[in-house]
């Protein structure tokens, strides 16, 4: 069995930085944020489900998801996030599943911002906080996404407290130096990892 490391942490805390840099390593990372997406890429099951739940609205004349509207559903009914997700995360655990199962490094790693959140961190063996002051996260996420720090802040109060998820991980990496600061890290985490 195929060591999985769970990779998370807040909005600009450093998860696609310290992934990208595990890739160079070679070990294959797959991506909870891109899986999400894939699930409701046209054709997909998810997708017809959200159609039939939401109505033809909620699709582009392409056939492909109109998130404008299912994100108005979402703001108008409390019931609709819930609906969504009951459609949309067992196709995502599904796939992740099969991704991981379908590496062929030393280990895998599973990078989701909302690996705990989401109990996605179920799916792994062992966990690694990429770690941030919210002052920095705001920093970097606007740097990043010219987002205004109200937008972030705002995705910052609806992820899981950063104390929670120290309390959670089993490894943290403070991301408050340099780039070289954080790989020098990564790197003694590595080859821990590599021994597992
Ligand atoms: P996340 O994936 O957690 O949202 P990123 O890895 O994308 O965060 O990092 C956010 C931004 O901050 C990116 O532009 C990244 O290059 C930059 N960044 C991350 N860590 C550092 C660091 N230690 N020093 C300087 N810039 C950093």
């Amino acid at each position: 069995m195929t060591f999985i490391l769970g990779l998370t942490g807040g909005i600009g805390s450093g998860k696609s930085a310290a992934s990208t840099w595990f890739e160079t390593q070679g070990i294959t990372v797959v991506d909870a944020d891109i899986v999400a997406r894939e699930v409701v890429e046209k054709g997909q099951p998810a997708l017809q489900q959200i159609h039939a739940a939401f109505g033809d609205g909620v699709l582009l004349e392409n056939g492909e998801l109109n998130r404008q509207v299912l994100r108005e559903h979402i703001f108008k009914d409390p019931n609709a996030r819930q609906t969504l997700e009951y459609i949309t995360h067992p196709a995502i655990r599904q796939s992740i599943i099969q991704q991981l199962q379908a590496a062929t490094s030393r280990y895998v790693i599973l990078v989701s911002p909302l690996l705990f959140e989401t109990n996605q961190h179920e799916l792994t063996d062992h966990s690694l906080l990429i770690d941030a002051t919210e002052e920095l996260q705001i920093q970097r996420a606007s740097q990043r996404d010219g987002q205004s720090i109200e937008q972030i802040h705002k995705i910052i109060q609806a992820q899981m407290p950063r104390q929670q998820k120290q309390h959670l991980a089993n490894d943290i990496v403070l991301n408050d130096g340099h780039l070289e600061h954080l790989y020098s890290h990564l790197k003694v985490l590595h080859e821990r990892y590599l021994k597992r």
